[in-house]
């Protein structure tokens, strides 16, 4: 087999990208491990900013997202049971949008399967070679039979603990990594949520969020121990926790119900330098993750997409190869700045069980200065809704 882009991973990264590259007359063929019903079920983030929307629009999967997303102009921070609004929309001009990833994935598999894209589900056994030829190759099976596809490129979009990273030869990647004392244990549930903005709370019993997916599904969060097994957690175990974590009057109007989901994430911060080798593309959660606070693990995978398909692009216009020569640069630049912004708001947020009493000191002096100062919320405001592509 013979196309001109092999995608690895049918995340919403690999899909958006072989959609933009087929609007573009680009041929592809994504590979992804799992089932296509594991994937429209797949719960992860839910904030959009603004040039994540616009992306997917022009991609030609923003109509049921128009129709059913929220917008959000601001968000509270909480401390010491009190809450601060900050008013992203006057402080920034721009707003942020709450719409599932799973809807983004959805909405993406149903354009694919009217587009005849070839995308082969249960892809097992992946595998990249040549990848500093003119001829990079996929091998995988399938059905008991081993396939080969030849390429022109590869793009690594197997997010974190997929194969591509580990296809580049270890001396010719720097690896950069905080891994957090702690985890986020996600509650979704058919609920009204708490409030129309999201919360986060700074809390002695650690940190929690408050946050939805639509008017009447709300997606809560606890700082948990990283180690934590969600099978110790009952609903009612969860819902008493976070009353005792969030404002007494946000708990006094939490609307409590069964789950529908239940899981434990780590958080860490992790960067891999270049995301270039050879005909190798690294994109997205492959190349780097974020802790969530500060939603931008999707933001910043869509970005890596938008900046790769403007490179193949130009290469297969116009025989450019400028754009692929400082893919990584340009991605690395603002994966850092989200990087700084996430790390920051975790710092701000959570509650490290190492802290000095100094540093929880500075902590409450950090959180008083944010909501006391419109600098500070600008700051965070510019950040929240998403830097400028530069
Ligand atoms: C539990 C969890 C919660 C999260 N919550 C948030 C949040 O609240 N806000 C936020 O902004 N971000 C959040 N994120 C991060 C966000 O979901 C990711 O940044 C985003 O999914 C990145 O997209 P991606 O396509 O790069 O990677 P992924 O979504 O991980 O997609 C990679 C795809 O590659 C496939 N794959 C992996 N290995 C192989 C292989 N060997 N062969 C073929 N296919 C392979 C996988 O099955 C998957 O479909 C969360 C992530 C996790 C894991």
């Amino acid at each position: 087999m013979r196309t001109q882009v092999g995608i690895v991973g049918g995340g919403p990264e690999g899909l958006l990208l072989a959609r933009l590259l087929g609007r573009a007359g680009i041929e592809c063929i994504a590979l992804e491990r799992r089932t296509p019903e594991y994937l429209r079920a797949r719960i992860r983030a839910g904030l959009l900013e603004q040039g994540t929307v616009d992306i997917l629009t022009q991609a030609g999967v923003g109509d049921r997202l128009a129709r059913e997303r929220l917008i959000h102009d601001g968000l509270e921070i909480a401390f010491d049971g009190k809450r601060h609004r900050i008013d992203l929309k006057a402080l920034s001009g721009k707003v942020v949008t709450i719409y599932g990833q799973a809807e983004v994935q959805k909405d993406l598999m149903d354009a694919h399967d009217a587009m005849g894209t070839e995308i082969v589900y249960e892809a097992d056994d992946v595998s990249l070679h040549g990848l500093t030829s003119d001829t990079p190759r996929l091998r995988y099976s399938k059905g008991g039979q081993t396939h080969e596809i030849t390429c022109d490129f590869i793009a690594g979009c197997d997010g974190f603990h997929g194969v591509s990273r580990q296809a580049i030869p270890q001396d010719v990647v720097r690896i950069y990594e905080r891994v957090y004392p702690f985890g986020w244990l996600g509650m979704l549930s058919d609920t009204t949520p708490v409030n129309h903005e999201l919360i986060y709370t700074n809390h002695e019993r650690g940190f929690a969020l408050c946050t939805m997916r639509s008017l009447t599904r709300s997606r809560y969060y606890l700082q948990v121990s990283a180690d934590e097994d969600v099978d110790d957690w009952s609903d009612d175990r969860f819902w008493t926790e976070l009353r005792r974590r969030i404002p007494a009057d946000a708990a006094a109007v939490l609307q409590t119900g069964p789950s529908l989901e239940k899981s434990v994430a780590p958080l860490r911060s992790f960067v891999a330098e270049p995301l270039r080798y050879g005909r190798l593309f690294l994109a997205g959660d492959s190349a780097h993750i974020v802790p969530p606070t500060g939603a931008k693990g999707l933001n910043l995978a869509v970005t890596d997409v938008r900046f790769l398909t403007e490179a193949l692009v130009a290469f297969y216009k116009s025989g450019q190869s400028d754009l692929l020569d400082g893919y990584s640069d340009r991605c690395l630049a603002r994966v850092w700045k989200a990087q700084r912004f996430s790390w920051w708001m975790t710092n701000l947020t959570h509650r490290f069980p190492e802290a000095l009493p100094f540093e929880r000191r500075a902590q409450g002096a950090e959180l008083a200065y944010l909501v006391g100062s419109k600098a500070a919320q600008t700051a965070l405001a510019e950040n929240y809704v998403g830097l400028p592509l530069g």
